[in-house]
């Protein structure tokens, strides 16, 4: 099966992908690196009348800092956010997580940006952005707002973007003192899709007691969620084998788990429960 026929623009600045956007009335897309579009395209789950490409917008790329933040571009692909020595000294969990996505192809092509805004329930970026709690610069025909990681991701391939709308940048608030993070996840052996992934970032005091825990999970459900019953255990304890087993045992309480030809219900309850240990006990290791 191929795509349906579709008119393609490549506009070469974002006000005139806006008017794009409007013009079409929600029947166009936008097309980044094509590594998710072009395949549900093929299948002809997406129909859209219009692909706008956004590739020859400049200043859509990219990794700087911004007063203590990391700022990214949408079209940052994967690999420049997997290579980039700003994330690696500042973010290091983005780098962690690029460098598990698909295959040396699907990195050199997909962007950080068309990742979080497919918001494919298998992405691996997404429960990055939980965990980071993300701030998502998005920009439409009424002007810019940002929208928090945690509030972004509403079902499957379902976020709070509006048609007429482009995710431009991602902000990272720059992590406090004493913290440590990791990203950990069990793969589907052919696509590398996350069966189950999870983020986690900690931060302690000098005691080694919790100051705050953020964990998100990808796969388990729907959408990428936090797990707050296992990030409320752990704060105010000390991080160790024990506190870190107990909490993650919460990794799965009030999901309703997806289960699939790839994994069971029980299977992915079990695997949320076994990441996010394993996330948790790298994370604090590497405070
Ligand atoms: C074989 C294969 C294996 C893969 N394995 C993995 C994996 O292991 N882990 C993983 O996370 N992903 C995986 N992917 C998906 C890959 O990471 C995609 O590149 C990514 O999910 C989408 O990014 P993109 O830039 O290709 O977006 P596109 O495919 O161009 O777009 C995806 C969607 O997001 C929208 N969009 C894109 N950019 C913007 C923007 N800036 N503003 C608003 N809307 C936007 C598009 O309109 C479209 O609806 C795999 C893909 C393939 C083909």
């Amino acid at each position: 099966m191929t795509a349906t026929a579709f008119e393609y623009h490549d506009p070469t600045t974002l006000q005139e992908a806006l008017s794009l956007l409007t013009r079409y009335n929600g029947e166009a897309k936008i097309l980044a690196g094509g590594h998710s579009l072009i395949p549900i395209m093929n299948l002809r789950l997406a129909q859209p009348k219009a692909l706008i490409d956004i590739g020859k917008i400049p200043g859509l790329s990219g990794v700087r800092e911004d007063n203590g933040a990391v700022v990214i571009g949408a079209m940052t692909t994967h690999h420049q956010v997997e290579t980039s020595a700003v994330l690696q000294a500042k973010v290091p969990i983005l780098p962690e997580t690029a460098a598990v996505i698909g295959d040396v192809q699907v990195r050199n092509r997909g962007t950080i940006g068309g990742s979080i805004a497919h918001a494919d329930p298998a992405g691996d970026f997404p429960a990055a952005a939980v965990a980071l709690d993300l701030q998502l610069k998005v920009v439409g025909p009424k002007g810019e707002r940002t929208i928090k990681g945690r509030d972004f991701f509403v079902d499957i391939l379902t976020t709070a973007l509006q048609p007429d709308e482009i995710l431009t940048e991602i902000r990272v608030p720059a992590f406090a003192a004493r913290t440590g993070s990791a990203y950990e996840k069990f793969p589907n052996p052919a696509s590398r899709y996350a069966i189950v992934g999870v983020a986690a970032v900690v931060t302690v005091d000098g005691n080694g007691v919790c100051q705050r825990a953020s964990v998100g999970l990808n796969g388990i459900s729907g959408k990428p969620v936090a797990a707050v019953g296992v990030e409320q255990a752990l704060v105010g304890k000390p991080l160790n084998d024990q506190t870190i087993q107990e909490a993650a045992a919460k990794a799965a309480d009030g999901l309703e788990a997806l289960g699939d030809i790839f994994a069971s219900a029980e299977y992915r309850t079990h695997l949320a429960r076994v990441f996010t240990k394993r996330a948790l006990a790298k994370a604090s290791g590497r405070v």
